[in-house]
């Protein structure tokens, strides 16, 4: 009986899609298992309906039959998830390497990430450009989320910065990135004033802009997150609130009484979990967040074990850019045993924070610091390691793909148009071969990049990676 009637039930639902108009739809996938990063979830027999550059429907697998389109994909087997953002990477090393700095577009999309935040550096006009011309649908890359130049003190040692020394110049100099209709703003510290860094945060957050940053080891933690700072750039300097006389120090280091090292090496000895936590929590009651980039650390912290000579991804970058990667080689070469020491003390110590962080409510953010100068930190590949590392270093796979597909969006307002594989969405997704959410390595398995709902199969990946190398070799 029951046989029967799940026989007519199926006679009926087919009839039903067969006399129903079917909807057109620019991309169908179906028999997809999709990766719900919120809840840490799969989600099983599901079809996604794409049009234009958005997905229209989520549906259950028998709903198929109402839907009709000539770009059809069985995902069958595959695990769907949003597309990677990278929160934290730069273009830059001068107008001479801009076509190389160009080709790395592609290498970002051939990796899944399809949002970058470019954390800023000397080829703004070049990068706004791009920006423009990706948003036009004129050229392909992942959607780019500039900080244009950033914001330093006078005679920094920084190419391309706007350097300001007083008020009027600060004002002058947002008005003049609101201009670019810039997507947040960077700050460093290098010849910053602290007191024009602290202002610099307040007004920039009145236009409505995020803004995000090197912190002046002057300030203390608390005093840059009151003032305004969006997020902390860089793991490392999480440290300092582990110091209960954070003001102290800073004090110190602001009358010449001490050097940022010295300042370091203190705060590995006497790092105080009590005193760091109640800093943490006051940093997610501020909502300030943290882009670790540990990917940068790591690299560099390690160069003394791995010089990263015959890494396979160095033909995918070019040759004006490899130069600009020595740098960190002949510097780390001239190391003491006790200066790598330190170094490699200090990163563990930093990544060992992620929990701390975590458990004080700190947003976790993923970026790469993948770019120009940052050696062997390779644009796309990168971002797959950051990930690796953070669940190395104590975060779930849930959070570590939170960090790159929820929280990077929402950090910039976008929480809307990313961070779900659901209708409004963009159709901006990855086609895995593995399920990332049991294993975070998964992410490198993919099958399938949809990037603004234009398709990228896996032969159309492999043959941009050809391409890439080739005009790499060229350059
Ligand atoms: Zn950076």
């Amino acid at each position: 009986m029951r046989t029967y009637l799940s026989v007519i039930a199926f006679l009926c639902f087919f009839s039903a899609a067969s006399f129903a108009q079917k909807k057109k739809a620019d991309l169908i996938i179906h028999s997809a298992t999709i990766v719900d990063v919120a809840t840490g979830k799969t989600i099983p027999h599901k079809i996604i309906v794409i049009n234009g550059n958005k997905i229209t429907a989520v549906a259950d697998q028998q709903q198929l039959g109402f839907y009709t389109s000539k770009k059809i994909i069985n995902a069958k087997g595959k695990y769907i998830m949003p597309g990677l953002w990278d929160m934290h990477m730069h273009f830059g090393g001068g107008d001479t390497l801009i076509e190389e700095n160009k080709n790395l577009l592609p290498l970002y999309v051939v990796n899944g990430i399809t949002s970058i935040r470019d954390c800023a550096a000397d080829l703004s006009p070049a990068v706004l450009q791009w920006r423009k011309e990706i948003n036009e649908g004129k050229l392909t890359g992942p959607t780019i989320f500039t900080a244009g130049p950033k914001l330093e003190g006078f005679r920094s040692i920084w190419v391309g910065d706007i350097e300001v020394d007083n008020s009027s110049q600060l004002h002058k100099a947002i008005d003049s990135l609101q201009k670019l209709k810039v997507d947040f703003v960077k700050i460093t510290d290098n010849t910053m004033k602290p007191e024009l860094y602290l202002e610099a945060l307040t007004e920039v957050r009145l236009t409505g802009l995020q803004i995000t940053g090197h912190i002046p080891a002057a300030l203390t933690l608390t005093e840059v997150s009151n003032a305004g700072l969006s997020a902390v750039e860089h793991i490392s300097y999480l440290l300092r609130a582990g110091n209960k006389n954070e003001k102290e120090f800073a004090d110190k280091i602001s009358a010449g009484n001490m050097t940022a090292k010295q300042y370091n090496q203190l705060l590995l000895q006497q790092f105080d979990t009590v005193a760091a936590m109640q800093v943490y929590r006051h940093l997610a009651k501020n909502g300030t967040a943290v882009v670790p980039t540990l990917s940068i650390s790591f690299t560099t912290a390690y160069l003394d074990q791995d010089t990263h000579q015959f890494d396979e991804q160095l033909q995918y970058i070019g040759k004006g850019l490899r130069n600009t990667y020595a740098w960190r080689i002949e510097r780390a070469a001239k190391d003491t045993g006790e200066a790598i020491t330190y170094r490699h003390q200090l990163i563990e110590r930093a990544a060992g924070l992620l929990p701390l962080l975590l458990k004080a409510g700190v947003k976790i953010i993923a970026g790469t610091d993948a770019g120009y100068l940052n050696s062997f930190v390779y644009p796309g590949f990168a971002l797959h390691k950051e990930l690796e590392l953070m669940v190395q270093y104590g975060l779930t796979n849930q959070q570590a793909l939170t960090a790159a597909v929820i929280n990077g969006p929402a950090f910039l307002g976008k929480q809307k148009l990313y961070g779900s594989v659901a209708p409004g969405k963009m159709a901006d997704l990855l086609l895995l071969n593995e399920n990332p959410l049991k294993q975070i390595s998964a992410t490198k398995t993919i099958y399938t990049v949809i990037l603004k709902g234009e398709v990228f199969d896996r032969a159309r990946l492999d043959a941009m990676l050809l391409e890439i190398k080739r005009k790499a070799a060229a350059e």
